[in-house]
């Protein structure tokens, strides 16, 4: 059947593409169908035609799928941040396990019946909202040129103003607010992307869920902040500021922070604290973060430029997973690649030799020789470069060795020339924490074919009402066995 653009279809979704646009089959078409979710019926306009598919915009839902749920944002729709805050809960981890699955077996070349057999299930949050430390609001202008702030429009740069996002803290809206308040009073301009004028580009806030401690760094298209003491305090009486700076970025890019920052309030970091748990706890469903735990923690400093996940309740699991899989014993010598501030590598560090981690950001780095030190663990040393360049060197130049090796690149997956390395050194285990199950698989499919064997995986449900999903994967040298 021939379809034009747009004819009306009426079509049933079937399926759920990795970006959770709905799909569904009409004519010997695939239709993606972005807000559609899996099990609706609907009414479609068809907008682009193409080879054997064609995209389509939802006109009316003519059957909601059992599915369905009420969502809390108004602007989930127009926002390109929760791209499944329609599904319920339980939907949203069926999705995420499935899409994780296809990804290993179509890209990484793994049997279903293997798949069957390693894959754990899915950890996923109790409570899937308010969950994210971390956020960074856009500043701009609205038509009348009054400065708002908010989120993106999906792919575009066009900001939806809404202070109160459903995914992160409520001080985030006090914060904001002060903000805006200022930037009227005062007159200060926001940035303007097309003409590169206006001064407060961004603002990022953080907030450490054990401490309490708060940290907003304002990013600015210039040097300083006029009536800067008027804000500063301003938002000193928040409860939990601990820390004001800003960020200079005069680049036209996307790139949110500058290249430093300059505390301006306060302290320089912020402070939190990680505890990691058994197995059988994170299997009940026991929360760390809100409740006990039997493990001391261990305390982090975080400064505005360095990474740190997101969601500080699923991480305390993530990270519990990674270690039951690094089975470490108090002997091994392990390498962290790809370390950030040296979370998991402090850890690993209490229960085995030696760890060395690796991480390309200075600042990162500097932050996680001071949270060694910070929890007296001596056996962590850091190493400042990209892996697929310290490796190697290290490899031939110094003949390091490693019995367990944990990596947790960024979405983009491992550089071949660290997984070279990698296969050379031969690690017993190989501990992969992925943010990107596509890149996961094509590595793993990698390593697999030079050694190593899939023993176990597992999805962590880091991010909530979005299509994002953390997986933790143990692959073992066969040889060894
Ligand atoms: N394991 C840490 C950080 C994971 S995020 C944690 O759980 O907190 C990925 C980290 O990889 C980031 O800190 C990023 O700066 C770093 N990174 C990105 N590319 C890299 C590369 N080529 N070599 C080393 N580190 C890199």
């Amino acid at each position: 059947m021939e379809y034009r653009k747009d004819d009306i279809i009426t079509l049933r979704i079937d399926d759920m593409g990795t970006d959770g646009e709905g799909i569904g089959k009409a004519g010997g078409f695939t239709f993606f169908v972005k807000d559609a979710v899996i099990g609706d019926t609907v009414e479609a306009k068809v907008m682009k035609v193409k080879k054997g598919y064609a995209y389509a915009r939802l006109v009316r839902i003519v059957e909601p799928s059992p599915n369905r749920t009420e969502p809390r944002c108004p602007y989930h729709r127009q926002c390109g941040g929760c791209q499944i805050q329609a599904l319920d809960y339980a939907a949203q981890l069926a999705f995420k396990e499935h899409k994780v699955r296809n990804n290993l077996n179509r890209i990484g070349g793994f049997s279903m019946e293997l798949l069957d057999r390693v894959m754990e299930p899915i950890v996923g949050m109790k409570e899937p909202f308010y969950y994210r430390n971390k956020a960074q609001f856009p500043v701009g202008a609205d038509k009348n040129g009054e400065p708002v702030t908010g989120f993106y429009a999906g792919r575009t740069h066009a900001i939806i103003p809404n202070t109160d996002c459903a995914l992160g803290v409520k001080e985030n809206k006090m914060i904001l607010e002060i903000l805006l308040g200022y930037m009227k009073k005062y007159k200060v301009a926001p940035y303007d992307e097309e003409t590169g004028e206006g001064l407060i580009r961004h603002i990022l806030i953080r907030k450490g869920f054990t401490s309490g401690e708060i940290m907003v760094c304002i990013i600015l298209n210039g040097e300083k902040l006029p009536q800067e003491e008027r804000l500063v305090e301003q938002l000193r009486s928040v409860k939990g500021m601990t820390s004001i700076s800003i960020s200079i970025n005069r680049d036209n890019t996307n790139v949110i922070m500058g290249k430093e920052c300059r505390t301006i309030w306060g302290r320089d970091t912020i402070s939190d604290v990680i505890h990691v748990r058994s197995i059988g706890d994170i299997n009940a469903g026991r929360d760390i973060v809100s409740g006990s735990s039997d493990d001391e923690g261990i305390s982090f400093a975080i400064s505005p430029m360095s990474f740190y996940q997101v969601n500080p309740v699923q991480t305390e699991k993530l990270y519990s997973i990674a270690l039951d899989y690094a089975e470490l014993t108090g002997t091994e010598t392990v390498w962290d690649l790809y370390c950030g501030i040296g979370t998991i590598s402090l850890f690993m560090a209490k229960r085995a030799k030696q760890v060395y981690g690796v991480e390309v950001v200075g600042q990162a780095v500097a932050d996680a020789r001071k949270n060694a030190a910070r929890n007296n663990i001596e056996n962590a040393r850091f190493y400042v470069g990209k892996a697929e360049e310290v490796l190697p060197v290290l490899y031939e130049e110094e003949g390091i060795y490693a019995d367990v090796i944990c990596v947790d690149p960024p979405r983009k997956g491992c550089d071949a020339a660290c997984l070279e390395t990698i296969v050379k050194m031969a690690p017993r285990r190989i501990v992969y924490v992925s943010c990107d199950s596509a890149t996961l698989a094509r590595d793993l499919k990698y390593l697999c074919a030079n050694g190593y064997e899939l023993r176990r995986c597992r999805a962590a449900d880091l991010f909530s009402q979005t299509v994002h999903v953390e997986m933790v994967v143990l692959l073992t040298y066969t040889v060894h066995q």
